[in-house]
């Protein structure tokens, strides 16, 4: 299920994705939802950033990215319609929801997403966009490129993704986004890994040589300090 990267130390939140994968996974076999958290606040990211957000963040991933911050062990486990209540309980009069992991396509998210949609809600998912489209009603796809890290691009994605964002460290990860955009030609975004001042630089200096190509997107809740 998770393709780890050989040689390289996993340097990520979770210390075994692949045993973190499996236990979302077993969770899923029984009808209930792996959930790592549920919070409310902005989307810092992309083309949505400044919109009022609650995210879902969902256990299990199916690669093991040496760069990977994110915490995606299972800690809670919620029904469709637990999870759908909770949803409106914190989002109160908020439109967007934001389904993150982890892989979120790793679950059944289509129950969930009917009754979202039904009580006025606009989806987005966040994915790395290697498995093949669930076929879920979504509003916003957003898709975050790993092809360094062992997964080949779904080719759905490279026609119907709202919008592609590439996190960039160094020129390597830089020519990666232009191969990409060049390829899907869709909205593309680079984005600074971690506010790196050398990938802030390299991002901007992208962005003024290919303003056609490329927009910059920063993760601005980590500057306001939210999450
Ligand atoms: S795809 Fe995302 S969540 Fe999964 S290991 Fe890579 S960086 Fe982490």
């Amino acid at each position: 299920m998770v393709a780890t990267i050989s040689g390289k130390p996993y340097l990520g939140a979770t210390l075994d994705p692949a045993e973190a994968t499996r236990e979302a996974m077993a969770v899923a076999k029984t009808g209930l939802l792996p959930v790592v958290e549920i919070f409310y606040s902005l989307q810092g990211e992309g083309q949505r950033t400044g919109q009022a957000t609650v995210f879902v963040r969902f256990a299990g991933c199916n690669l093991a990215c040496e760069f990977c911050d994110t915490d995606f062990r299972v800690k809670e486990t919620y029904t469709v319609e637990a999870l759908a209540d909770e949803i409106r309980r914190i989002g109160g009069s908020c439109r967007w929801v934001c389904f993150t992991g982890g892989e979120p396509t790793l679950q059944d998210l289509q129950r969930l997403c009917d009754l979202l949609h039904a009580s006025g809600y606009r989806l987005q998912i966040e994915t790395n966009g290697i498995r093949p489209h669930p076929g879920w009603q979504l509003d916003h796809v957003t898709v975050s490129p790993k092809q360094p890290q062992g997964g080949r691009l779904h080719p759905w994605y490279e026609e119907n993704a709202s919008e592609f964002k590439y996190v960039v460290d160094d020129d390597a990860d830089l020519a990666r986004a232009l191969e990409g955009v060049r390829t899907h030609g869709r909205m593309t975004f680079v984005q600074p890994n971690a506010l790196n001042p050398a990938a802030v630089a390299l991002c901007v200096d992208a962005v003024q040589t290919h303003p056609t190509l490329l927009r910059l997107s920063l993760q601005t809740h980590k500057f306001l300090q939210i999450r």
